[in-house]
């Protein structure tokens, strides 16, 4: 096994149930299939998600224990201020309690309607509130993102060209500022290399546009810059990181990712102008400056957090987490998207379901299936989240990749926890014939993944065999 070993042992333990395929078959139904709606507890090994669901450190505990809940000026703040600064570099800062209150009140801020945003590839809620300002968020990364078997060291790059062509399109005062998501989220977890960035820089200075970064992942993406980069190598990962802000006017940033948090995010920039504006509209939706929504001991977990989640040994071990689930399943013949991204693995549906057409929701029926083989649970991105139908023609848009994402939680599941996990899936991967479609009974307008319901096509999985279908990992 080629599993990196934990650079911490366990200090507490929740206890995590294994439901039998019968429970989870009838929650499946229950939920209308869809797994937002199936409770945590019947969850064997849960990879909806890595956002909000690190393990905190001792560290980090006992942090909260020195919460100062003073109402202004709490000396959580200031730690957690200095914290901020010292690694990110910018001026001002200003607590959120998770990041899209951090794009709300940036956009709402700087974006008007009509402009544009562009952004290698937005997050789903930056999309939505730079929207929601009746703006546009444009998707400018490099093509070879949208290819899953592309192997690019940096596949969250933004395409310069296509940046270039844009600002002469629109004109640069419709562009109030341009963002990079590091890493690509949305485009499976890729870093952004630092010439890139550079790049990018350069590109926006002949024109003034601020640069803004999406922070979530910066650590894993400053650590994927020391490994892949030429000239990084040997350099520790928190100078990566100043050197990557010092390009850019700003950052926003939900720490329920890289900050090693439950809840907490922030915004940071050097403007003052738009630090008042965004200051006074922080006080009317969020709370007073110096905790912005949050607690003053959540603000001592999150300064804490960002300082622990440069300890290359951790990297190290997360990336390398992911990394090995990725190999063991390419290993075992199961599609996944390439090159391995830091958060996540993304298995390829259309490939691990070829006779499925995409109106059957591929990607969800195999995150169905797993979950009901294994309670195991990932996350359908596909055409339930992405298809779209086109008012004129009545016709479905399909979307390019089909996928099922297995976020890895921070410190969370241990190298067994996911040699099972790699172990299910080659055994559903070998009877994928099993697995029939599904058809979607219910849909919201909006943001549909959260609330849609299904009902199977056919029923031939239910005669696979095994009631219980926990397989111990081999070592
Ligand atoms: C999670 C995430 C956000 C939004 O943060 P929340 O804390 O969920 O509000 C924004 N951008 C990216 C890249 C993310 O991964």
């Amino acid at each position: 096994m080629n599993f990196p070993s934990e650079p911490f042992k366990i200090k507490v333990v929740e206890p995590i149930k294994r439901t039998t395929r019968e429970a989870r078959d009838r929650l499946l139904r229950e939920a209308g299939y869809n797994l937002f709606h199936v409770p945590a507890e019947s969850v064997y090994i849960d990879l909806l998600t890595d956002s909000g669901t690190s393990a905190m450190s001792d560290y980090q505990w006992a942090g909260l224990m020195l919460g100062d809940e003073s109402y202004a000026g709490s000396k959580n703040y200031y730690h957690f201020e200095a914290v901020v600064r010292s690694l990110f570099g910018y001026r001002h800062v200003i607590p959120t309690h998770q990041g899209r209150v951090a794009e709300n009140l940036l956009f709402s801020t700087v974006v008007k309607a009509g402009m544009c945003v562009p952004n290698n590839i937005h997050f789903d809620t930056t999309r939505a509130n730079v929207e929601h300002q009746g703006a546009q968020a444009l998707d400018l990364v490099v093509k070879e993102a949208y290819d899953p078997h592309c192997e690019l060291p940096f596949k969250g790059n933004m395409d310069l060209v296509r940046l270039e062509e844009t600002i002469a399109r629109v004109g640069r005062e419709q562009i109030p500022l341009a963002m990079i998501t590091i890493t690509n989220n949305s485009g499976g977890g890729q870093p952004v290399s630092m010439s890139n960035i550079r790049a990018t820089r350069q590109v926006l200075n002949r024109y003034g546009i601020p640069l803004f970064f999406d922070a979530c992942r910066f650590a894993e993406n400053c650590f994927f810059i020391q490994e892949r980069e030429p000239g990084y190598a040997g350099r520790p990962v928190r100078e990566i990181a100043r050197e990557l802000f010092g390009l850019g006017d700003g950052c926003l940033m939900s720490a329920k990712k890289d900050g090693l948090v439950n809840i907490g995010g922030f915004l940071s920039l050097n403007d003052d102008r738009w630090t008042e504006a965004i200051t006074n509209m922080l006080i009317l939706v969020e709370g007073f400056p110096t905790y912005g929504g949050l607690a003053g001991r959540d603000l001592e977990a999150m300064a804490r957090g960002l300082e622990e989640v440069l300890d290359e040994d951790y990297l190290r071990f997360r990336i390398g987490q992911v990394r090995c689930l990725g190999e063991l399943l390419e290993g075992g013949g199961v599609p996944i998207l390439k090159p391995i991204g830091g958060h996540a693995v993304y298995l390829n549906a259309k490939e691990f379901l070829p006779h499925l057409h995409q109106s059957q929701f591929p990607a969800q029926a195999l995150a169905v299936a797993l979950y009901r083989e294994y309670g195991i649970r990932g996350v359908e991105i596909g055409t339930v989240m992405f298809g779209k139908r086109d008012q004129a023609s009545d016709r479905v848009i399909y979307p390019e990749l089909e996928l099922v994402r297995l976020a890895i939680p921070r410190r969370v599941y241990t190298n067994m926890h996911l040699a099972y996990v790699a172990e299910s899936i080659i055994e559903l991967y070998h009877r994928r014939d099993s697995i029939g479609g599904l058809v979607m009974t219910h849909e919201a307008p909006q943001l549909r993944h959260f609330t849609a319901r299904f009902e199977e096509e056919m029923l031939a999985v239910s005669a696979s065999p095994g009631t219980d279908c926990m397989v111990m990992p081999r070592s």
